[in-house]
């Protein structure tokens, strides 16, 4: 889509077979979704594994996958970099989950000590570490994008460092995060990465909406029909709370012990 009342606006979901852990599909349907329900035309656009990435998509999708498919996926990816940057340059957006932030960053070190390149359109370097993060996350991206408090899952080795300059997407406040320096994710320009599965888009409509306002503009910021988007982000940063408040009950008995 290049301007209102252009034709449809176009998200690529990339290598779901590759890149598609935990429902991670659905931040792709999401967006497409909230333009349709505005009147604004929008179609998925499947990027099977291996394929070359086309430039000319409006958004690109990248989902989590565990370290071999990762790697499958950053081999055809690399030779899709130059229209990824094409597109990046013309105004496209990427959002990227776990193993397809690591893969938007420049290296990914897997627990065996392969190194896996990646896109490098963002400053950011992954090394595999233990234990597992694992668990419900809350982030705070007040200060980053500006859509209030994220809920999501995690499940990932990872742990993910800023190059100096990198503005991480949101503080974390409840898990893991980067699992560096108290942050999730990284933002430079429209390209977004970070750990949230959920799949996190549905679960955070404001983060959906706020990706497609750089695509549709102030579309973007008029009502949907959503039964269940704001009930689930609530519900979730409940259960979170929750358990951050469990946890901290159970470690206070153990240190009385
Ligand atoms: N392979 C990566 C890791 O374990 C990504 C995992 C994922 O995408 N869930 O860090």
């Amino acid at each position: 889509m290049t301007g209102a009342g252009a034709s449809a606006v176009r998200v690529g979901l990339v290598y779901p077979e590759l890149l598609g852990t935990y429902g991670d599909r659905g931040n792709a349907v999401v967006l497409v979704e909230r333009c349709r329900r505005r009147g604004v035309a929008a179609e998925l656009v499947v990027v099977p594994a291996g394929e070359a990435l086309p430039a000319g998509l409006d958004v690109y999708v990248f989902g989590g996958g565990e370290d071999d498919p990762q790697e499958a996926a950053a081999a055809g990816l690399r030779q899709g970099r130059a229209a990824l940057e094409q597109a990046v340059a013309h105004g496209a957006v990427v959002f990227a989950v776990c193993a397809g932030f690591q893969l938007c960053g420049t290296v990914y070190s897997t627990g065996d000590g392969r190194r896996v390149e990646g896109l490098g359109l963002l400053d950011a370097t992954t090394e595999a570490g233990a234990p597992r993060c694992i668990g419900e996350v809350v982030s705070d991206t007040t200060d980053t994008l500006g859509v209030g408090l994220l809920t999501g899952f995690e499940n990932h080795a990872g742990r993910t460092r800023l190059g100096r300059g990198t503005t991480p997407l949101g503080r974390v406040l409840v898990g893991a995060g980067n699992g560096v320096g108290g942050v999730d994710g990284a933002v430079r320009d429209r390209v977004v990465g970070t750990y949230l599965h959920g799949p996190v888009l549905p679960r955070n409509p404001a983060l959906a909406d706020r990706l497609l306002e750089w695509v549709i503009g102030p579309a973007a910021r008029h009502a949907v029909a959503d039964r269940w988007g704001a009930a689930l982000h609530a519900e979730r940063l409940r259960e979170a709370r929750l358990r951050g408040l469990r946890a901290w009950w159970r470690d206070r008995r153990l240190a009385r012990g």
